[in-house]
C-alpha cells in the first residue's frame, strides 16, 4: 500500500490565492512558527502573559504583527530572526519567490523573479534570491537521515570533473544520500577527517547503517554508526551482506547529477538537490520546519 504524505502538494495559483494579502502570510507564518505560542526573539520569553499587539499604524511607521515583550521592553514581528528581516518586500512576494525558487527545475533567475512579482528593481529581486538561497542550505532544522545512508564526496567544476586527489580549481562537495529518501549535500572548505566525520554527525542519525568508499576521514565512526565501506581501490563497487547491499552506487548518481551543470556556483547545485528532495511535497509549513522560512 502507498503509504499517503500528509504535506500538501501546492500548486502556484494555490499558493498565490492562499497568500494574496501581507495579512494573511503573516498569520500563516505567525501560526508555523509561533504553533507553541509566541517566542520573544530578543530575550526567548515563552510566558503568553507578557505579551500585547500594537495595533499598526502607517501615519506613525507602526508594522502590521508587531508585538510588545514586558520582559525585555522590546518590541517584535514574527519575521525577526527570519530571512524576511528587515526587508520591505511584502511577505507574500517572499513566500511566492520561496515557491517559484524551489519548484522550478532549472532554478529561476533574479529577472525572472522581477517579472514574476512585479518587483521595482533588478538589486531587489537579486537580494531576495541570495537570501532564499542562503537559507535553503541551512538544514539546522532538518531531520536526520536514517535507515541506510551513503556518504562520498567530490570535486565538482574547474576544467575537468572527477574524484581523487586534484581540488585545486574545483568545488569539493559532500553528500549523503538516504537510501529512498532524501539527500542532504555540503560545499567543504577543505575535505578532511574532521571535517566529514562532523557532516555525518550533522547530518546522519546515530545509530543508521553508514555506506562509504574507504577514504581514511571516514575512519573513527565505528562506534556511532554500523559502517560498512567498499575498497574502490581494490576494485570492488558493491557486494551483498545477507539482505543488504553495501555500495556508494546512489550517492555516486547525484553526483553525476550535479556534474550536468559543470559552470554553475556550487549552490546552484545544493539548490538542485533541495528540490529533488521537496519535489512533491511542497509545503510553506515544510520549508518553516526546515528554517527555509
Ligand atoms: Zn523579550
Amino acid at each position: 500500500m502507498k503509504i499517503q504524505s500528509p504535506l500538501k502538494d501546492l500548486t502556484l495559483v494555490q499558493i498565490v490565492r492562499r497568500f494574496d494579502t501581507d495579512a494573511k502570510a503573516r498569520a500563516h507564518l505567525e501560526s508555523v512558527l509561533w504553533k507553541d505560542g509566541i517566542v520573544c526573539p530578543h530575550c526567548q520569553c515563552k510566558d503568553q502573559t507578557k505579551f500585547w499587539s500594537i495595533a499598526a499604524n502607517p501615519a506613525k511607521k507602526i508594522r502590521p504583527g508587531l508585538r510588545q515583550c514586558a520582559n525585555c521592553k522590546s518590541q517584535f514581528t514574527v519575521t525577526v530572526g527570519t530571512v524576511f528581516e528587515d526587508s520591505k518586500i511584502p511577505l507574500h512576494k517572499w513566500l511566492i519567490a520561496y515557491y517559484l525558487i524551489c519548484s522550478s527545475k532549472k532554478g529561476i533567475a533574479a529577472l525572472a523573479l522581477q517579472r514574476f512579482l512585479e518587483i521595482g528593481c533588478y538589486g531587489t529581486a537579486l537580494f531576495m534570491s541570495h537570501r532564499i538561497r542562503h537559507a535553503l542550505q541551512d538544514t539546522t532544522f532538518a531531520e536526520k537521515l536514517s535507515g541506510t545512508v551513503e556518504a562520498d564526496e567530490c570535486a565538482i567544476g574547474g576544467v575537468s570533473t572527477g574524484k581523487g586527489t586534484g581540488f585545486s580549481g574545483k568545488i569539493p562537495v559532500m553528500a549523503m544520500v538516504q537510501r529512498g529518501g532524501q539527500v542532504r549535500s555540503k560545499v567543504m572548505p577543505t575535505v578532511n577527517g574532521a571535517n566529514l566525520k562532523q557532516a555525518i554527525r550533522d547530518n546522519v542519525k546515530a545509530g543508521a547503517v553508514l555506506n562509504t568508499d574507504s577514504h581514511f576521514g571516514y575512519r573513527g565512526l565505528e562506534t556511532e554508526y554500523e559502517h560498512k565501506t567498499v575498497k574502490h581501490m581494490a576494485g570492488e563497487y558493491s557486494r551483498h551482506e545477507g539482505e543488504n547491499v553495501v555500495t556508494t552506487a546512489s550517492v555516486e548518481g547525484y553526483f553525476s547529477l550535479l556534474r550536468i551543470n559543470g559552470n554553475c556556483a556550487a549552490w546552484m547545485r545544493l539548490l538542485f538537490i533541495w528540490r529533488k528532495n521537496m519535489a512533491g511535497r511542497l509545503s510553506i509549513a515544510v520549508l518553516c520546519q526546515l528554517k527555509i522560512l
